[in-house]
């Protein structure tokens, strides 16, 4: 079959490993009898250097016009980077939030992977962990806080700022319906974190939630205020299968869920709207401090190319042989340098591409 496939190198590593996830999928493309057509795209940064913005009509359009958006990462060293003298709404990060918008991808679904062979990595004892853990984060990525009404101003000769967190009960549903019908495909379970003891948007968000799980029997809901559960994820993080939230909760539970995993460099990440289009990105930045150095792991990249395939392209044996592919690598041994550890051996972006390509 043949399929349309936007890809955004951006800034940092992201064209690096973009080159990686797109050598996996051609490997697949070829074992398995699809055409997939790339266009490059301008996001961030790089946008910035040729159109003077992070994000244009045209990138937009052709996303639009495409059957998924596979993502590097955007974004430079907010200290040496000329983009981080322009005002806040010029900077690279505005053209990621400004892109979720137009192309509506209100759910946010981050993996928080354990894999045996990168125990070691984790900073949990032992014990919590035993056998790995496979955490799914559903964030809400349109609305709350980070796409509130905010302004600063002076009352009383005091400087004074607030930021207003909203949410209407559609936005609700149609994220938690996503939540449940992932949950249905794993371990059958949704955690739902909110603030109900305190914030009327997470009472609204706890009653539409409630409503939602009627309609499947078969889940298990639980609700968690999410004080609780930034605790409970380094207490015991194999409690949870899916955690669906809100924006700003889930922006900093999922790092948390990332770190505990202790490898940044092998998250993947899917942004979806309400048909089955999507934008697949790793979970990292563009990590400038090692750009252009064939340092860069490529996993989380490959991995949510893999994502790309089971969510958007409906190719499930294709991606279940990107992440056999994976796995396989890392039983063998080889790593790249955040991933190290003893009597393994080291590979650079490329070398790690090659391996995996190879394993499909
Ligand atoms: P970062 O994730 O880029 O880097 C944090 C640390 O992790 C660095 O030491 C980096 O070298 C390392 N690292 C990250 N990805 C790695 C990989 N694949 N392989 C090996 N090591 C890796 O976070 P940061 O330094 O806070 O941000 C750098 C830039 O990225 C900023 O401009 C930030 O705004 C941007 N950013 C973009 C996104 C995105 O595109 N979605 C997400 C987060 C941060």
């Amino acid at each position: 079959m043949d399929f349309n496939i936007a890809l955004i190198p951006g800034d940092g590593i992201g064209p690096e490993i973009i080159e990686e996830a797109v050598k996996v999928l051609d490997k697949v493309a070829g074992k398995f009898g699809h055409n997939f057509n790339y266009t490059k795209l301008l996001l961030g940064g790089a946008s910035i250097d040729v159109n003077g913005v992070p994000l244009t009509e045209e990138t937009i359009e052709k996303a639009k016009a495409s059957d998924a958006v596979l993502m590097g990462s955007i974004g430079g060293d907010a200290k040496s980077s000329p983009w981080y003298k322009l005002e806040p709404s010029k900077r690279p990060e505005a053209g990621l939030l400004g892109i979720r918008k137009a192309l509506n991808l209100f759910a946010n679904l981050r993996p928080a992977v354990l894999y045996k062979e990168l125990s070691k990595a984790c900073p949990l004892k032992e014990e919590l962990t035993e056998g790995g853990f496979d955490i799914l984060i559903m964030r809400e990525l349109t609305g709350g806080l980070y796409f509130g009404e905010r302004r600063t101003y002076e009352e009383n000769g005091l400087r004074t700022a607030y930021d207003s967190l909203v949410y209407n009960e559609n936005e609700i549903r149609r994220i938690a319906i996503k939540a449940f019908e992932v949950a249905g495909k794993r371990r059958k379970k949704v955690t739902s974190v909110d603030k109900a003891n305190v914030l009327d948007s997470s009472r609204l968000w706890r009653k539409v939630v409630e409503e939602v799980s009627r309609d499947y029997p078969d889940i298990t809901v639980e609700n968690m205020l999410v004080d609780n559960c930034a605790m409970q994820l380094v207490r015991d993080p194999k409690q949870f299968d899916v955690i669906l939230t809100e924006n700003m909760f889930g922006d900093i539970l999922s790092d948390e869920a990332s770190m505990v995993t202790g490898s940044i460099g092998m998250l993947a990440s899917a942004s979806l709207n309400d048909t089955s289009f999507g934008l697949y990105e790793p979970s990292h930045g563009s990590a400038p401090d090692i750009a252009g150095m064939n340092k860069a792991n490529p996993i989380a990249t490959i991995l949510s190319a893999s994502m790309m395939l089971r969510f958007s392209l409906d190719l499930t044996k294709e991606a279940d042989a990107i992440d056999r592919a994976v796995e396989k690598v890392l039983e063998e041994g080889y790593r790249t340098g955040d991933i190290m550890s003893d009597a393994c051996t080291l590979l650079g972006t490329k070398e790690m591409g090659d391996k995996i390509a190879d394993n499909i």
